[in-house]
C-alpha cells in the first residue's frame, strides 16, 4: 500500500514592537535576565493589561498580507495551564474569535506555484524562558508578554521540502511587511509541525502527530523527513498510531513521545475579563491597509515581466530589497533593463560587498563591536545612479567596448566621476577609425604569418587569435566588429 503525508504548520512569530503586549516593558532580545519586567508581565495579582496598539495593527497587517479576512469582532481568551515560564498560570490568546481568518500563502515550488490555506493568524503573548544550569533551573521573564502571532495553516502541505519552502515564503512575507525581524537565532520564529499519513487516495485524515517547538526551518524539514517514514513503517508493520505530541531531538535526529495530546477543554479557555473585545473601525483598518506592501513573489513576477529579467536576477532583487529598489529606479529610465540588471548585480553588488568588507575590518581594527559597526550602504556611493545608465549607453553606442566599460565602472565607483568624463580623460574611447585599425591589422598579420596561413587554409579559429592580437595592439580600444571585418577582408585579398 502506498501512503501519503499530510502536514499543517502552526508558526509563532514575535511582532516587531518597541514594548510588550500588555505593559510598557521593552520588547528586546539579549538584555540581562529579568531586567525587562514589571508587575504586569510578571503576573502579579491585581494588575491590569493595556493592549499594545501597534501589535494589534501588525496582526491585522499580517492578515492583509496573508489574504485573510478581518472579522469585525475579535476577542481575547485565557488559556489556563501551569508551567514555570507562565507566572500568571494562563496565556492570553484568541481562541474562537481570532483577529484574522481564511487566507492563503502562495510560493514557488517544483516549478509551479503552491497555495497553502491559512486557517487563522491570531494574537497572543510569548512566555518566559526556562534556563537549566548544572544544579538548578531559572526563569527569565524578559520574553514574557512579548506580542506573538500564531499563524495556523490548513493541512495542505504534502512533503518536508514543501513545508520548508512554505516556512521560508512566510518568513519573507513577514519581513517584507515589517511585521517581524524573523531572526531565527533570537527565537523570533518557532513552529509546531503537525503531520499524519494516510493511504494514497483516502479522503479521511490519519492520526495527527504534533512535533512541538521547532526553532529552525531545516530542523522542521529534518523532523518531517524522520517522522513520515516512521509513521508509514508503523502502519505497514500492522501497528497503530495515536494522536500525540512528540519532541525533536536534533542531535540524535529522531522524534520521541512527549505526552499524549491535550484537548482544548484541558485548558478551560474563557474570555479574558480584563480586556475589551477588539472591534476595528473603518478608519483604523484603512490606516493599516495603507501599510500593505507588494509581496515578494508578486515582485519577482513583476520584475520578470516588466523588465524581462531571468528568474535568478529577479530573485536577487527580491532578497536584496535596497538593491532591487536601486535597480528599479534605473530600469524605469532604461530601454535595456536586463543590461542594467547585469551591471547592478555583477558589478555594483560585488564592489559594494568589497567596500563593506573593508569598512567592517577597519572598524574591527579600531575595536568597534560588530553590533555597533557601520555598514556600507547606497548612501555611501560616490557616483550618481545615472552613471550606470551612461555606462550602458557608451557601450551600446560602440563608444567603448564592454571590457573597457568594466574598468570605467571601477574608476567611477572609486572617484565618483561620470563615465563620459573618465573615458575622455583617460582616452578610452573605442577606436573606430578605420585607418588606425587597418594599421593594427597589417601589423598583426605581418607578425603572425602562420596564423594568417592557417586561416587561408580554412582554419576559422586562427581568425580569433589574430583578432586578439589586434585588440592587444590597440590596448583594448579597437571596435571588435570592425577588426573582424577588416581582418577577414585582408586575409581573403
Ligand atoms: P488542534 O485542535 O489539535 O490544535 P487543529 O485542528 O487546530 O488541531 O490543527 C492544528 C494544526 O494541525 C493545523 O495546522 C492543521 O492544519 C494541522 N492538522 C490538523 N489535522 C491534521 C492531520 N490529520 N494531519 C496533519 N496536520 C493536521
Ligand atoms: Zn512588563
Ligand atoms: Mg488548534
Amino acid at each position: 500500500m502506498e501512503y501519503e503525508a499530510v502536514i499543517g504548520l502552526e508558526t509563532h512569530v514575535q511582532l516587531k514592537t518597541k514594548s510588550k503586549m500588555w505593559c510598557g516593558c521593552a520588547n528586546a532580545f539579549g538584555a540581562a535576565p529579568n531586567s525587562n519586567v514589571c508587575p504586569v508581565c510578571l503576573g502579579m495579582p491585581g494588575v491590569l493589561p493595556v493592549a499594545n496598539g501597534e501589535a494589534l495593527k501588525l496582526t491585522v497587517l499580517t492578515g492583509y498580507l496573508l489574504n485573510c479576512s478581518i472579522p469585525s469582532h475579535a476577542k481575547f481568551d485565557r488559556k489556563n495551564y501551569f508551567y514555570p515560564d507562565v507566572a500568571k498560570n494562563y496565556q492570553v490568546t484568541q481562541y474562537d474569535k481570532p483577529s484574522t481568518a481564511n487566507g492563503y500563502v502562495e510560493f514557488e515550488f517544483e516549478g509551479g506555484i503552491s497555495r497553502v490555506r491559512i486557517t487563522r493568524a491570531h494574537l497572543e503573548e510569548d512566555v518566559g524562558k526556562n534556563i537549566h544550569f548544572d544544579r538548578f533551573s531559572g526563569v527569565d521573564f524578559n520574553r514574557a508578554g512579548v506580542p506573538l502571532l500564531e499563524i495556523v495553516s490548513e493541512p495542505d502541505l504534502t512533503s518536508p521540502e514543501q513545508a520548508y519552502e512554505y516556512l521560508n515564503a512566510l518568513k519573507d512575507i513577514l519581513l517584507y511587511g515589517g511585521v517581524s525581524d524573523c531572526d531565527m537565532e533570537k527565537g523570533m520564529v518557532r513552529c509546531d509541525v503537525n503531520v499524519s499519513v494516510r493511504p494514497k487516495g483516502q479522503k479521511e485524515l490519519g492520526k495527527k502527530i504534533e512535533i512541538k517547538n521547532m526553532n529552525s526551518f531545516s530542523g522542521a524539514r529534518r523532523a518531517l523527513e524522520y517522522e513520515i517514514p516512521r509513521q508509514i513503517e508503523t502502519l505497514t508493520n500492522g501497528g497503530q498510531l495515536f494522536q500525540e505530541t512528540r519532541r525533536w531531538d536534533d542531535v540524535a535526529g529522531i522524534t520521541e513521545v512527549m505526552r499524549s495530546k491535550e484537548m482544548a477543554h484541558d485548558y478551560r479557555y474563557f474570555p479574558e475579563p480584563d480586556l475589551m473585545p477588539f472591534e476595528p473601525t473603518e478608519p483604523w483598518l484603512a490606516e493599516v491597509s495603507g501599510r500593505v506592501v507588494e509581496l515578494p513573489l508578486a515582485k519577482k513576477q513583476r520584475f520578470m515581466t516588466d523588465y524581462q529579467l531571468p528568474a535568478g536576477d529577479a530573485q536577487s532583487f527580491v532578497w536584496d530589497r535596497p538593491l532591487g529598489e536601486y535597480f528599479e529606479a534605473l530600469a524605469k529610465r532604461s530601454k535595456n533593463p536586463k543590461t542594467v540588471a547585469n551591471w547592478v548585480i555583477n558589478n555594483l553588488r560585488a564592489k559594494m560587498t568589497e567596500a563593506n568588507e573593508t569598512l567592517v575590518s577597519e572598524q574591527a581594527a579600531m575595536g568597534i563591536e560588530p553590533e555597533d559597526q557601520q555598514k556600507f550602504s547606497f548612501s555611501d556611493l560616490k557616483f550618481k545612479p545615472e552613471g550606470i545608465l551612461e555606462l550602458v549607453g557608451l557601450v551600446e553606442s560602440g563608444k567603448i567596448s564592454s571590457k573597457i566599460a568594466q574598468d570605467v565602472f571601477v574608476e567611477m565607483f572609486q572617484s565618483g566621476e561620470s563615465p563620459e568624463i573618465i573615458v575622455q580623460k583617460k582616452g578610452l574611447a573605442q577606436v573606430s577609425d578605420t585607418g588606425a585599425i587597418e594599421k593594427f591589422c597589417d601589423d598583426a598579420i605581418a607578425a603572425n604569418p602562420n596564423s594568417a596561413a592557417d586561416f587561408r587554409a580554412g582554419k576559422v579559429a586562427a581568425l580569433n587569435f589574430l583578432k586578439g592580437q589586434v585588440m592587444k595592439l590597440s590596448k583594448g580600444k579597437a571596435n571588435p566588429n570592425l577588426i573582424g571585418e577588416m581582418l577577414e577582408k585582408k586575409l581573403k585579398e
